[in-house]
């Protein structure tokens, strides 16, 4: 790339979150191998991010190409409209023996914001198949679910779009978030506005949904699973169904192949996404019951109405399918559980910074959580200068590295970070 390239880019490229007429530094990335970005100018940075919780094996992975190139020697793509395939079988067979037991109906789709439609879609379509008229979500304040406008609907109304689009957007019910954290003492009284919230709207509620155990992108939070438990046991107590979003959260990333392993619960709806592809391309899935895919089926419609064009796209699904394959065969677990403790000895103590509001850890994510937002343009750049690459956002600073990352990579993704704040949040 020459700096034409990066002129066009520009001027004529959104990338997300940015403005057109004053777009941020774009930093030009021509081949990835392992952890490690490649940048134009030959630079080489540590990767902190996983691109968003994707690259679990990291990049250029030979098993997940060669899924790939397998796949595309014999189609790219095929309609799964009256048609199926290898890889999709494959795929959906993976996901049901790994997924919460009463989890039996697969839906895949393409983004993981599409997912979140699916099953905000499928909870609609069951309440109106037993011929009741649901049409609210309870969900939680400080959550994150995706772009499109369902999901945007259920994302936290302050730190979102939601003044943006009044008048846009449904609106839905939001119960203030836990505030009781993983690894603290429980305090029964954490659930106690949620449980207010859904007995006195239990009759209009077709769903509860959130992200199980770990609020991402709507702050990075880290809440009780005895939390998450009690939210089971009220939606069973109501009859109200449970969509758990695992997009974040799922494939190992918090420790639990699944987040909802934590709390032991299961969800009516799962949706998954992100690293269900190892970062290659573009596949989400939203799975269900048996029971809640009977009932829409047999419903007024008589089926789930929804569709994608690309539905199934056997590359993704055959990249999807190597990659779960690849979960198993790498002890996840113990990867997952050492980046945990190195994390944990690295990063806590900057704890003691006068800057930092907060530090802690799950599984392999790692977050430094600042008194006030960061600059981030500055940041970026004083990281990619240091050799790596983490994207802060607003007050947070967050690792999420590829689980196959060595320990002296991730040592120089928190080296950088605690040389940040000597350097750039000196107290005055
Ligand atoms: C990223 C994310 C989504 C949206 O996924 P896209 O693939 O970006 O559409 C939804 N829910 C959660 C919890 C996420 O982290």
């Amino acid at each position: 790339m020459n700096s034409s390239d990066l002129a066009f880019d520009q001027r004529h490229i959104w990338h997300p979150y940015t403005s057109m007429s004053h777009p941020l530094p774009c930093y030009p990335v021509e081949s990835a191998q392992g952890s490690e970005l490649h940048l134009a100018d030959g630079r080489v940075l540590v990767d902190g991010m996983s691109s968003w919780w994707a690259a679990v094996h990291g990049y250029n992975h030979p098993q997940l190409n060669q899924a790939a190139i397998e796949q595309l020697g014999k189609m790219a793509h095929v309609m799964f409209g009256g048609i199926t395939h290898p890889s999709a079988v494959a795929l959906c067979r993976q996901l049901v023996a790994m997924t919460p037991e009463q989890l039996e109906c697969v839906f895949l789709a393409d983004s993981g914001s599409v997912a979140v439609e699916v099953a905000i879609k499928m909870a609609m379509q069951y309440w109106q198949a037993k011929g009741e008229k649901r049409q609210r979500l309870l969900t939680l304040r400080n959550g994150y679910h995706g772009d499109t406008f369902a999901a945007m609907s259920v994302c936290d109304p302050q730190n979102s779009m939601h003044s943006l689009y009044q008048g846009y957007l449904p609106q839905h019910l939001f119960a203030p978030a836990p505030q009781c954290a993983f690894g603290t003492e429980w305090e029964p009284q954490d659930i106690a506005p949620f449980e207010q919230m859904i007995s006195q709207h239990s009759v209009d509620i077709a769903a509860v949904i959130l992200e199980p155990i770990v609020q991402g992108a709507g702050g990075m939070r880290f809440y009780h699973p005895a939390y998450l438990r009690q939210v089971r046991a009220l939606c069973d107590r109501y009859g109200i169904l449970l969509i758990a979003d695992e997009i974040a959260t799922g494939f190992g990333r918090t420790g639990k192949m699944f987040a909802c392993e934590h709390a032991g619960i299961s969800p009516d709806i799962m949706c998954l996404g992100k690293a269900l592809t190892g970062g290659y391309m573009t596949l989400s899935a939203a799975l269900t019951t048996r029971h809640v895919a009977e009932t829409i089926s047999n419903g007024e419609a008589g089926c789930f109405m929804h569709g994608p064009t690309f539905m199934a796209n056997p590359l993704a699904c055959a990249v999807a399918s190597a990659s779960l394959s690849l979960l198993a065969e790498n002890r996840w677990q113990q990867q997952v559980a050492s980046i945990e403790r190195q994390l944990r000895s690295e990063l806590m103590p900057l704890k003691q910074h006068p800057a930092v509001a907060d530090v802690r850890v799950l599984g392999a994510i790692g977050v430094v959580e600042m008194r006030q937002p960061v600059e981030m343009a500055r940041l970026q750049r004083y990281f990619v200068d240091r050799g790596v690459w983490i994207r802060p956002f607003g007050k947070l600073i967050y690792l999420m590295p590829p689980y196959v990352i060595e320990p002296e990579q991730l040592s120089k993704l928190t080296a950088a970070i605690a040389s940040a704040l000597g350097h750039l949040y000196q107290a005055a």
